[in-house]
């Protein structure tokens, strides 16, 4: 079969190759994948940043994908073949205290999905059954495989900073996963600007804009005149998801008394922050890391439901041409692209 393997620790060092197909061991299930999504994390492992030196190579990339249950190994009861499903990207152990509190993506013995065991970006690819959640009928494959990032923003904007009706959200870093948070906060009845800058200009805020989300390109005007046209004063939230320290330092000094900062963004440099402003104005400061099963769970419900489309966020790759893909995902060309194999 075909892979996208990342093959050896140098930058750009990383191929489709023709790979075996997997054999599942017990509990496991051989997956047919439909989509796999390319996500800011395939670009740093592709380009092999700081902070990713701990991946395993050889391995498939790729956990933002969707298939089809094709085989089955020892001992699986919880799925059939045929069945559709989505893998958990960040795999617990099942057994410690995060992970029987729901908080799996933090378990200290994690395994993550296309970074330290072979990923989506395969025609097949093989998963443990436990971590699986069922695709809704009726929804497509494609647009499941948008799940993982869809529950990453539904985890900060629901679960970390619980956006209600009316409220002034910013979201800064209109990729996908800030594109998503302004989404979700929109149909949660929230007022919402993006927020980008000239790179974003020529691609992500104009998808943004055409989904109906207000955008600034903060390169043009000063945050303080876009937050007084979109909302006449400052804002309630800030979701930071574009890994710039300078946009953290607006979100702090920019929501209201009271108001509520969530970080989901990472950040290649560390920060100077002076946290007695902050406390006398008793700021939130909270923070959002990936997503659990209950989170896949309320992403599929709302691609299913249709209250998102998120169609146009998407421009589709055959597998082959997946190094393209991440060079227009990591040029900021593109705001979701996916593989198909
Ligand atoms: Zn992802
Ligand atoms: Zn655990």
């Amino acid at each position: 079969m075909k892979a996208f393997v990342k093959t050896g620790s140098r930058p750009g060092e990383a191929d489709v190759e023709d790979v075996p197909v997997p054999e599942p061991g017990p509990g496991e299930v051989l997956l047919r994948v439909a989509a796999c999504g390319v996500c800011g994390s395939d670009v740093h492992a592709f380009r092999s940043d700081p902070g990713f030196e701990w991946i395993r190579t050889p391995v498939a990339l790729g956990h933002e994908f969707s298939g089809t249950v094709e085989a089955l190994g020892a001992g699986v009861e919880r799925v059939a073949s045929g069945d559709r499903v989505v893998a958990v990207a960040i795999q617990g152990c099942g057994r410690c205290e995060l992970c029987i509190a729901g908080l799996t993506q933090l378990c200290p013995d994690r395994v993550a999905v296309g970074l330290s065991r072979d990923g989506g970006m395969a025609e097949y690819a093989v998963m443990p059954e436990e971590h699986l959640v069922p695709i809704p009928e009726g929804l497509d494959l494609t647009l499941a495989a948008l799940c993982e990032p869809l529950a990453v923003a539904v985890r900060a904007v629901d679960v970390r900073a619980r956006v209600e009706p009316r409220q002034r959200v910013v979201v800064s870093g209109p990729g996908p996963i800030g594109t998503l948070c302004a989404l979700v906060a929109r149909l949660r009845g929230a007022e919402v600007l993006l927020t980008g800058i000239g790179q974003d200009a020529e691609v992500r805020l104009p998808a943004a804009e055409r989904a109906g989300i207000r955008a600034a390109n903060l390169s043009e005007a000063p945050l303080e005149e876009h937050l007084r046209d979109a909302f006449g004063g400052p804002p309630d939230v800030w979701i930071e998801s574009s890994g710039s320290v300078r946009a953290l330092e607006s979100a702090l000094e920019s929501v209201r008394a009271g108001g509520t900062v969530v970080v989901v963004g990472l950040y290649a440099e560390e920060m100077r922050f002076f946290p007695t402003a902050a406390v006398r104005r008793e700021l939130s400061l909270l923070f959002s890391y990936s997503c659990n099963r209950q989170d896949y769970r309320a992403a599929l419900e709302l691609l299913a439901g249709g209250d998102l489309d998120l169609r146009p966020l998407i421009s589709t790759y055959p597998l082959e041409r997946a190094p393209e893909a991440v060079e227009a995902v990591a040029a900021g060309r593109t705001v979701k692209a996916v593989l198909v194999p």
